[in-house]
């Protein structure tokens, strides 16, 4: 089945599945339409519907879903992490070659960052030279840093590029330091071209398609990436080759003109994101009521980028304008901040006006019971990463060694913020964690607080919907007739309902990703 822009006039049905609506639980069959869902039902009435198709493709017991949605992503840094070609973990200088000419072969001749070696792990004994990484590179340019980041080998390709020939701490071998390192880095790093980003951006959606994303929400601004690279971003999910794209920029404003003008300039949904009231636990930057449990400081709170008069400003100026505010947030005092700027703001220019503008915020980990209540109150959005409990939360993870056990466990309160009517959507902060949407469910159907899991269709309904609503868009995210033929088809072993999420369930793999009709992602049929 080759993939690309669905003819008009083209209709398929698919059956002989199980069609997950959710509105028809015990669908089978789908007729798609061009670029919209026609019809949804059972095997009886897809029998008759067979003729008059197109296309029939038999589903195999597969599961239809809506497409997910991942709604906190960084699309080009995702791309940047498949250029890299890390040796942390390579056992030896034979596998450290291997692994970059893997990345070479990956890249297609676009630049190979290889760092992490330590030449004292290796039986070899040594570093790889210039003329292995032309080899294993087929004479492109490759930055291999040591492990401490202060040596490094290059290729011929970036020795040439780079002048590094003439500065002190040359070698022949191609074995960099000193003012040939920095000249060699400057070098590679001005070498990646817009040609380069745009290829990653096209890498990182792949990469969500075949995941079963139809959807990202952007997280870009002037300290993450560049109006560029936002661009860039916007434009390759406008391209239909791939998953779509939202866009949010994380810059604060001062007054409605200007949220309206630099939203409108830059084609933001919103001024949010990763527009950053504190940092994070692991780096001991979330901003903390008190200090840190593993450290004897008692002053060190992290840190709060943001004050409430900032927050109420940037919130009251989006309202005004009606344009999405918002913030990234992890702390119990990063949250105070936040919502005390928030009901500043609803003071200032109404509470309707902040109800109406839908703000979100971003990881919101650390919030009790009165904030979720507030920030219910204020219609904000909580865009969660259910991964971040599954790798640093319980009694024995990062978070309890922060903060002490007593103060992680209340950390990312899901369920409780469903309860409170908060709206919740879900995302990976990608590359922070990979594309993974059963992960993401898997993660919260299993949260480490049993009193935060919640039934599988909750969280999923939260990963679909959700992720639009967050967005603004209250009628996407379902296989409903009418709705754009956004799917993708999973092998989910033998289910009439969602898949087996039970903790070590083999969860599903994508067989085919349809976004709008057209085929982004496809193994069905494929052994
Ligand atoms: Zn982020």
């Amino acid at each position: 089945m080759s993939s690309g822009p669905t003819p008009p006039g083209t209709t398929t049905l698919y059956r002989g599945g199980h069609v997950y609506g959710p509105t028809e639980p015990l669908a089978t069959a789908m007729v798609v339409a061009d670029d919209k869902i026609a019809w949804v039902g059972t095997e009886d009435a897809a029998a008759g519907l067979a003729d008059g198709v197109g296309h029939v493709v038999d589903l195999g017991g597969a599961l239809v879903t809506p497409a997910f949605v991942d709604a906190h992503v960084h699309l080009s840094a995702t791309g940047m992490g498949l250029r890299s070609a890390s040796l942390t973990d390579v056992h030896s200088l034979q596998e450290a070659l291997a692994t970059i000419e893997a990345a070479a072969r990956r890249r297609a001749g676009r630049p190979v960052y290889a760092p992490g070696w330590d030449e004292r792990d290796w039986p070899e004994g040594r570093a790889p030279t210039a003329n292995e990484l032309d080899r294993a590179s087929y004479g492109g340019a490759v930055y291999s840093p040591r492990v401490d980041g202060h040596s490094a080998v290059i290729s011929s390709a970036l020795a040439a590029a780079s002048g590094a020939r003439d500065h002190p701490g040359w070698s022949d071998n191609g074995l960099v330091t000193r003012e040939a390192h920095h000249a060699a880095r400057d070098s590679f790093d001005a070498g990646i071209s817009q040609a380069d980003r745009r290829a990653d951006i096209d890498a990182a959606l792949s990469g969500a398609a075949a995941a079963g994303i139809g959807l990202v929400h952007e997280c870009g601004g002037p300290l993450l990436s560049s109006e560029a690279d936002f661009a860039d971003v916007l434009e390759a999910g406008a391209s239909g080759k791939g998953p779509q794209v939202i866009g949010y920029w994380a810059e604060l404003v001062g007054d409605e003109d200007s949220a309206r003008a630099l939203a409108s300039r830059l084609g933001a949904r919103g001024l949010a994101g990763d527009l950053n009231i504190d940092g994070s636990i692991g780096s001991r930057t979330a901003s903390l009521r008190e200090p840190y449990a593993d450290l004897d400081d008692p002053a060190h709170n992290g840190n709060a980028y943001l004050t409430v008069e900032q927050v109420c400003d940037h919130v009251a100026a989006c309202s005004l304008a009606g344009v999405q505010a918002g913030f990234h947030v992890i702390g119990d005092a990063g949250a105070d901040t936040v919502i005390a700027g928030l009901q500043a703001a609803a003071a200032k220019v109404g509470m309707a006006r902040v109800v109406a503008a839908h703000h979100r915020l971003e990881h919101l980990e650390m919030v009790d019971a009165s904030g979720v209540k507030a920030l219910a109150e204020l219609g904000v959005t909580a865009s969660v990463q259910p991964a971040f409990d599954a790798y640093w939360g319980g009694p024995d993870g990062m978070y309890a060694a922060r903060l002490g056990r007593e103060r992680a466990s209340g950390m990312n309160p899901f369920a409780s913020m469903i309860e409170a009517g908060l709206a919740l959507a879900l995302g990976t902060d990608s590359p922070v964690t990979p594309f993974a949407p059963w992960e993401a469910i898997s993660a919260w159907v299993n949260h480490h607080d049993p009193a935060q899991r919640v039934s599988a269709r909750t969280a999923f309904v939260a990963h679909t919907v959700g992720g639009w609503r967050a967005a603004g868009v209250d009628d996407r995210g379902s296989l409903d007739p009418g709705q754009p033929a956004s799917f993708a088809i999973w092998s989910a072993g033998d289910t009439t309902n969602l898949p087996d999420l039970s903790p070590g369930a083999t969860l599903p793999a994508t067989l085919r990703t349809v976004i709008r009709g057209r085929t982004v992602f496809d193994r069905l049929g494929a052994s």
